[in-house]
């Protein structure tokens, strides 16, 4: 084969493709219902956006990003939706609070696994500009709602709180000197991690290490009096909207602009790929981008590892019933296109059949476009006032007089 897709990457069509449209466009119109508008940024932004929010010292900086240079300017293909949001509602003034929905393909170097892929597709959402407790509970109740939404079982809510700056900054030392007498025993990714960005040790993936981090100190043990409070209070809320959680102190998320709460939905199926919904509160990060001090808080949905993990969960797609014109001569075309017509007003596929070829030929045309009825019209029918309709799927041919056809069309489920 002379070409082939780059690594990491897939063709969509077919029933997966529509079970991935379909997923977008149910979580556009729920979350619509909640407040959210779609926003759709570039694909590619200047590399310095992602750099800046996401953190310099990330797995996805480091070495998941596909960055090129043009025009002497270094850009990035998005990795995540958070940071270009934020980039477009400072551009454009939008007013705050908003609320936030977007849908696109995102994009990381990463090694290609079940669940894991080098372009996918992330459903996110944004609220911006609200700072209070109660929203972080919404939120999670909203990510929830919409799982309830799409009957997914097995979905595992875990919470932690990883505080801000100031809690960070004291929490640190206390790791660092209990960390002291295991300085050979943790991994070197993990060393360099205590050095640069010393809370995504907790995200390790050795046992050995996770072994050490399991009676390690935690950050939420270290909060600041604000955000203790703030956490409480996010439980509290989380109880009302009646959402099961699980604290897990060691989650901390891999990007670094997250403060405060944090989430993910796991799903049992999926091995070590298992979140499907990941987000948090990242307070810091409109003043860091240039916009105002605003707190904000968001979560983005991986929709390829959803249907990976839930096949039999989700409804089955129901394809609408398909229908062949075989048109018998050019001069009965333009009834043939009025009946058309007729049957995509019922909302059924049609395809109109070459009108210059014979019979036999339009069949197996028919045929191969899977046609469920083929109509045939030709002088006979045209004299008659009929339709020739053939179900495919039984061989049971009937003549149905023209005026009764829209009843015909009524009965086909
Ligand atoms: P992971 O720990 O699985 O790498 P992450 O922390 O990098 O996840 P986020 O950046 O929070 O993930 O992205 C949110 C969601 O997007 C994830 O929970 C997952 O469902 C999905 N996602 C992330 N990376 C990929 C990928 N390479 N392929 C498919 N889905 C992905
Ligand atoms: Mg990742």
């Amino acid at each position: 084969m002379k070409y082939q897709k780059p690594k990491g990457t897939r063709d969509l069509f077919g029933k997966e493709l529509k079970r991935i449209e379909s997923l977008c466009s149910s979580a556009r119109d729920f979350f619509a219902r909640y407040g959210y508008e779609e926003i759709r940024t570039p694909t590619f932004e200047h590399a310095d956006l992602f750099i800046r929010s996401i953190g310099a010292h990330t797995d996805i900086v480091e070495k998941e990003n596909y960055t090129f240079e043009i025009d002497k300017r270094t850009l990035m293909l998005r990795p995540e939706g958070t940071a270009s949001t934020l980039r477009a509602l400072i551009e454009n003034r939008v007013p705050l609070p908003a609320r936030l929905l977007y849908i696109g393909a995102m994009f990381r170097k990463e090694k290609p696994q079940k669940g894991r892929f080098r372009e996918f597709i992330q459903v996110g959402t944004e609220l911006i500009g609200e700072g209070a407790p109660f929203y972080d509970a919404e939120m999670i109740f909203q990510g929830k709602k919409f799982m309830d939404f799409l009957q997914a079982r097995q979905i595992r809510v875990e919470l932690n709180s990883i505080g801000c700056p100031e809690c960070r900054a004291d929490f640190k030392k206390t790791l660092r000197a209990y960390l002291e007498e295991f300085e050979n025993a943790i991994c070197a990714d993990c060393k360099r991690r205590l050095d640069k960005n010393f809370l995504r040790i907790f995200d390790c993936k050795n046992a050995r290490c996770q072994e050490i981090y399991d009676s390690a100190p935690k950050i939420t043990d270290s909060l600041c009096e604000d955000c203790n409070a703030h956490y409480h209070q996010v439980k509290s809320f989380l109880k009302v909207f009646d959402v099961e959680f699980h604290e897990n102190k060691k989650l901390v998320r891999g990007l670094d602009y997250y403060t405060r709460t944090v989430f993910e939905f796991k799903h049992g199926s999926l091995g070590s790929q298992d979140t499907i919904l990941a987000g948090g509160r990242y307070d810091i990060l409109m003043k860091e981008l240039g916009g105002q001090d605003t707190p904000a808080l968001g979560w983005a949905m991986g929709v390829d590892r959803l249907l990976i993990a839930m096949p039999d969960e989700l409804p089955p797609i129901q394809d609408p019933k398909r229908f062949f014109i075989a048109v018998m001569g050019e001069t009965y075309l333009n009834q043939g296109l009025e009946l058309r017509n007729t049957i995509l007003e019922h909302n059924f596929v049609c395809i109109i059949g070459n009108p210059c070829e014979n019979i036999k030929k339009q069949f197996k045309d028919a045929n191969r476009q899977k046609a469920e009825y083929v109509i045939v019209y030709g002088e006979n029918e045209a004299e008659q006032g009929i339709y020739t309709v053939k179900n495919m799927t039984t061989g049971v041919q009937e003549l149905i007089a023209r005026d009764n056809f829209p009843a015909f069309l009524k009965g086909v489920k």
